[in-house]
């Protein structure tokens, strides 16, 4: 049952360890924490102070509004699992570079692979455009993308929602559909595997 906790903490020593990594001596690891088997992924862009010094994922302002979305719908924070796609703080929390998200995408890659979500909830534009270049925030936000089973979910950043009220309900309500997605999420894989089996040749019983 550990096997994946097992293997996102050798994933993130391994992190930890490429000296190659742009950012590396200048900030923190903030590797990403959470339930290693969440069907909920939450992806935001990169640290930032307060990230930096507690070595953990949204634990600022941001994070604060993030936790108190989770606890409307009752989802415990540990329950999904929350990170970034740069893993280290941008000095002055400048906007993460294209060839820093380009670095940090393979360890990305792996940790998703690892936990396998139903859902990848992106927060903020440059979440959101990783995985959907084409994408724009204030048109695509709270629709669902699939990539392979992964429904990708945009959001508003929450720290977009602090600047703003009317972003701010906005995010609340897509934040609301979040259960139903998981939800109709399962049922499109349970179908899909169905599907499968109902094309695999019927074996031929000999006796
Ligand atoms: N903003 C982010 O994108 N990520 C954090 O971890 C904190 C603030």
């Amino acid at each position: 049952m550990a096997e994946k906790q097992e293997r996102l903490g050798a994933l993130k020593k391994e992190t930890e360890a490429d000296k190659k990594l742009p950012l590396f001596g200048e900030s923190n690891l903030v590797f990403g924490e959470g339930d290693a088997y969440a069907k909920a992924m939450f992806i935001g862009e990169a640290p930032g102070f307060h990230e930096n010094e507690q070595y953990r994922p949204f634990v600022g302002q941001a994070g604060k509004l993030l936790d108190n979305l989770l606890k409307e719908i009752n989802w415990p924070r540990e329950s999904v699992y929350i990170t970034n796609i740069v893993k280290r703080r941008p000095p002055q929390n400048r906007d993460p570079l294209p060839e820093e998200i380009a670095a940090y995408k393979p360890y990305l890659k792996t940790q998703i692979q690892i936990i396998h979500p139903k859902v990848i909830a992106t927060l903020g534009r440059f979440s959101m455009n990783y995985f959907l270049p084409e994408a724009k925030i204030s048109r695509d936000h709270g629709k669902q993308f699939r990539i392979k089973d992964i429904v990708i979910y945009p959001l508003y950043h929450p720290a977009a929602a602090l600047r703003s009220t009317s972003v701010l309900k906005e995010l609340e309500e897509d934040f609301k559909k979040l259960p139903d997605i998981i939800r109709s999420a399962e049922e499109h894989i349970r179908a899909t595997i169905e599907e499968k089996e109902q094309e695999k040749p019927k074996q031929v019983s000999l006796f």
